[in-house]
């Protein structure tokens, strides 16, 4: 995708069904990753333009929710077959403002969202909206208008998978996509009036947090948040929504841990953790960036781990033979090395990488693969979310000491166990708090349950309960 600077289409809002001017005067430029270029750029909606998309999309909500179930999905996948047409495109413009590689971008960036926009699609189909319980009917009505907050990291999946469970529930949505990269949610805006969505069910806008994202929360008709994002504007929004008493659902940030026990494929886990840890260069909410290990096995562990990491040499997001990209801005990079020199100050173990630029990835915003070892499970490196890719190897001295440091920090969004027993891998699997776990290798799924448990907020996503969390049962008592 060639993104021209003063491609006029990224300056403007989509509101009402159409591509229009705004109000705001501010112009945030989109970076790209691999070289700190600007890719282009794009209009701060002001509150004034927030103001127009939220009646835009409560004019849209009555009619679109009285539109029968089966019809909404069938809008979905619709919409699905769209956005597969153009599937390419999302993948480049997100490795350019992201700097995901490109393999990864078309399997997970925009895999995932076509996989969200079929289950949801066939949840709804299947899902009972009404029931009677005594003398009641009790219907499942749509919340009403929407507002949506995501973050850069995954740009679309994020944003699909509050929109498509929003509008499956019947609800009309006004999205504040990331500022840090925004551009796929302009092509999400065409593929959505391609695809025949009504005018108004989805309005899409850019801006800051504090401006364009604040705005939204607060705006009188809005009726229901969701956000995913940092538990830091997590917390920011969840005070605004309960001052004004509205429901918000948080997916948050994390520090997940896989747990390897005694009996375990050591080898195997230790790869899995590596790549696990490191994808997406580390920018993954999910991602399992502890590694506990019996504390017996910890050179093995390590051997393994550096053996891996060797393998993901920093590249071009767009080569197709590139496995690690850079991350995703200059503030990502000085986070992440910030991290770094601070794990070698608090006395962790340097197995591999460290805060210097890789070689010959000056440009852009790479940084080494690095894995610590002895970390202790206090350690800040251990226990605050660095989001780059960076690998804390952790001893442990049995299942329930494991257990003890994997639930050891304020986060509970994903965790893994790793067992030669399945049995005794699954009872481990139920003491970790997190919303996900994934036992022995299990894939991530679209279609379960997502979200978190503790700071990495409240609420699902994704088929079924992606859609409840956007429906609000009424009793009609008979
Ligand atoms: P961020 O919190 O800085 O920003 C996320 C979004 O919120 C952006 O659109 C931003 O403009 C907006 N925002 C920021 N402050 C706001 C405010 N006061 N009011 C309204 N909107 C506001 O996060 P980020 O840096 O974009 O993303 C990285 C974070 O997201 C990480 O912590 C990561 O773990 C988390 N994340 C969580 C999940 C999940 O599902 N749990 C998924 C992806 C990312």
């Amino acid at each position: 995708m060639a993104a021209p600077v003063g491609d006029q289409r990224f300056r403007r809002g989509y509101i009402g069904g159409e591509f229009v001017e705004l109000e705001g005067q501010e112009r945030i430029p989109v970076l790209e990753a691999s070289t700190g270029e600007v890719l282009a750029e794009v209009t701060e909606a002001s509150p004034s333009d927030v103001d127009r998309a939220v009646r835009a999309a409560q004019g849209a909500l009555p009619d679109w929710a009285a539109v029968p179930a089966d019809e909404r999905a069938a809008a979905l996948r619709s919409w699905r077959q769209v956005m597969e047409e153009r599937a390419e495109e999302f993948a480049t413009s997100i490795s350019r403002e992201v700097g995901t590689p490109i393999r990864h971008s078309r399997s997970i960036q925009v895999g995932n969202p076509l996989g969200i926009l079929a289950h949801t699609a066939d949840a709804l189909t299947s899902m009972t909206l009404s029931e009677h319980l005594g003398n009641c009917l009790v219907v499942r009505e749509p919340v009403g208008v929407v507002g949506a907050i995501t973050p850069w990291n995954y740009p679309l999946q994020q944003v699909v998978a509050k929109v498509a469970p929003a509008l499956a529930a019947g609800c009309a949505v006004v999205l504040k996509a990331s500022e840090v990269a925004p551009l796929t949610a302009f092509i999400l805006a065409e593929t959505a009036g391609a695809s025949g969505l009504p005018a108004g069910v989805l309005n899409v806008l850019i801006g800051r947090g504090e401006v364009t994202g604040e705005a939204l929360v607060t705006h009188p008709l809005v009726d229901k948040l969701s956000f995913t994002g940092s538990t830091r504007a997590g917390r920011r929004i969840a005070e605004l929504a309960g001052s004004l008493v509205r429901p918000v659902t948080l997916e948050l940030g994390g520090k997940s841990a896989s747990v390897v026990l005694d009996d375990a494929d050591l080898a195997t886990a230790a790869k899995f953790a590596v790549y696990n840890a490191f994808l997406n260069s580390g920018q993954t909410c999910t991602a399992l960036t502890r590694l506990v290990v019996p504390r017996a096995r910890i050179r093995e562990a390590e051997e393994v781990a550096a053996a891996t990491a060797a393998k993901l040499v920093p590249g071009d997001p767009l080569d197709e033979a590139t496995r690690l990209g850079p991350l995703a801005s200059q503030v990502q990079l000085e986070r992440v090395r910030g991290y770094i020199r601070l794990g070698l100050e608090e006395g962790a173990r340097l197995v591999c990488g460290g805060a210097e630029p890789p070689a010959g990835r000056e440009r852009g915003y790479f940084v080494q693969p690095t894995i610590f070892s002895e970390v202790d499970p206090g350690m800040t490196i251990a226990q605050e979310e660095i989001f780059g890719p960076v690998l804390c190897i952790i001893g442990h001295d049995g299942d329930d000491h494991a257990l003890e440091i994997a639930n050891g920090t304020p986060y509970g969004l994903a965790a893994a166990v790793w067992s030669a027993d399945q049995q005794r891998a699954l009872a481990v699997a139920r003491r970790l708090r997190a919303g996900t776990v994934e036992v022995n290798g299990g894939a991530f799924s679209t279609e379960a349950p997502f979200g978190g448990v503790r700071q990495s907020g409240y609420g699902r996503e994704f088929g079924r309960y992606g859609i409840e969390e956007f429906l609000a049962p009424k009793s009609l008592q008979l």
